[in-house]
């Protein structure tokens, strides 16, 4: 793929315990895709992100993120990359403008905090503390912290297990957002609606390889080709709508 921002080639990963998490894989994902890595517990996504986002070295391969060498360059990679935290931690009495000031510092970069906060729907509560947010609220902060640096790709590791469907759709939203300011975005995610939903292509692993790479609708495809079935039932709506249509759209918190 010309335009690929980020290059996997033929990667794998053996930890010190002899666990053999990845065995063999290379993908390439677009300048401004969002992409999916899909798959059962222990397929070996999270390692995978790891590698990417030179929080663990890579056993054998190569990886290239927007021209960088992840195993040469970690350090310019680090600058290329935001990572949305899985249990964002933020620092109590301190408000929203202030974190992410120091987030935007340590990067050794100045930000304009009611910019970010807007990008995420926390404009009107810049100067209220962190201790005061609501779970959807410090996870929408923490997205905010994490492309303080406007990072080239972010990464998202199970971005809405856990949240209630107003606040999925509200990250889904917020996902496109991002892709929209022209971030290329790769999560993970057991929800299949979601990557339906979310992503242009997808790669689904297993026991740590890549068993299929294709986009949604592809994938489907693929499937109904090789003679698959299932019963038919229209269903004009689901209990997700009843959900929403009872309780609305908007954002709780
Ligand atoms: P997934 O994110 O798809 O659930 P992981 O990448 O977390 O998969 O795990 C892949 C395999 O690697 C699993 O067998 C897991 O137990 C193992 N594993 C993950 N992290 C470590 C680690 N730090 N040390 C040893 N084994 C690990």
């Amino acid at each position: 793929m010309d335009r690929s921002i980020l290059s996997v080639q033929d990667v794998t990963k053996t930890y010190d315990t002899g666990t053999q998490a990845v065995r063999g894989i290379s993908f390439a994902v677009a300048e401004g895709e969002i992409f999916g890595i899909l798959g059962p517990n222990g397929a070996g996504k999270t390692t995978t992100l790891e590698m990417i986002e030179t929080l663990t070295p890579i056993t054998s391969g190569s990886i290239t993120l927007a021209g960088a060498d992840v195993a040469k360059e970690p350090a310019k990679v680090k600058q290329l990359i935001g990572v949305q935290p899985q249990a964002p931690g933020f620092q109590d009495k301190t408000t929203l403008s202030e974190v992410l000031e120091l987030f935007a510092a340590a990067y050794g970069m100045r930000t304009d905090p009611l910019e970010s906060l807007r990008s995420v729907g926390l404009a009107e509560k810049a100067d209220s503390f962190v201790e005061d947010l609501s779970g959807g609220q410090r996870q929408r902060l923490s997205i905010a912290a994490a492309l303080v640096h406007k990072p080239k790709v972010f990464f998202m590791d199970e971005p809405t297990t856990g949240l209630d469907p107003q606040a999925r759709r509200n990250l889904w939203e917020l996902v496109r957002e991002v892709r929209a300011q022209g971030i290329t975005v790769v999560l993970t995610t057991h929800y299949m609606d979601e990557a339906r939903y979310l992503c242009d292509r997808i790669a689904i692993m297993d026991t740590g390889k890549i068993v299929a790479l294709d986009t949604p609708v592809n994938l489907i495809r693929a499937l109904l080709s090789r003679g698959f079935q299932k019963e038919q039932r229209v269903e004009q709506a689901d209990l997700e709508d009843v959900f929403i249509d009872l309780t609305g759209k908007e954002l709780r918190d």
